[in-house]
């Protein structure tokens, strides 16, 4: 439980940003294909399933690059906390780590590989001299 809570126990993060959207829960999924993460949002009154204990979620989430299907089903108790999540494909993620892939994506990856290349070489031909 203490695990899924650190997942998905966003909700003091959205109030100190001044925000609350009431009605939507959001979830974050990494590709286990690409590495594509993606931010799903389920409206509470029209997305969630009514169960007798809570409420379940069902999505087939699909990413913008592979396109791979990732079946999912989202287990919330009455408080529309999370108390289970199964997902096939892919992997929960929490806000953060999406936040930090968000801010990473575009970087190029090349750059920091022929750097990383560069500083080899050069302590390389130091060491020959
Ligand atoms: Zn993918």
């Amino acid at each position: 439980m203490g695990f899924l809570k650190r997942l998905f126990g966003g909700e003091k993060e959205n109030k100190e940003s001044g925000y609350v959207d009431k009605t939507g829960i959001y979830f974050y999924v990494q590709c286990d294909n690409c590495g594509t993460c993606v931010r799903l949002r389920a409206d509470k009154e029209h997305d969630l399933m009514r169960e007798d204990n809570g409420f379940t979620w069902h999505k087939t989430i699909v990413d913008s690059r592979c396109f791979r299907p990732m079946p999912t089903i989202v287990v919330l108790n009455n408080k529309y906390e999370i108390s289970d999540a199964e997902i096939s494909g892919g992997q929960y993620i929490s806000e953060a780590e999406y936040n930090t892939w968000l801010k990473h994506k575009d970087e190029p990856e090349e750059q920091v590989e022929s750097s990383e290349v560069d500083n080899e070489l050069s302590d390389d031909i130091e060491a020959f001299e």
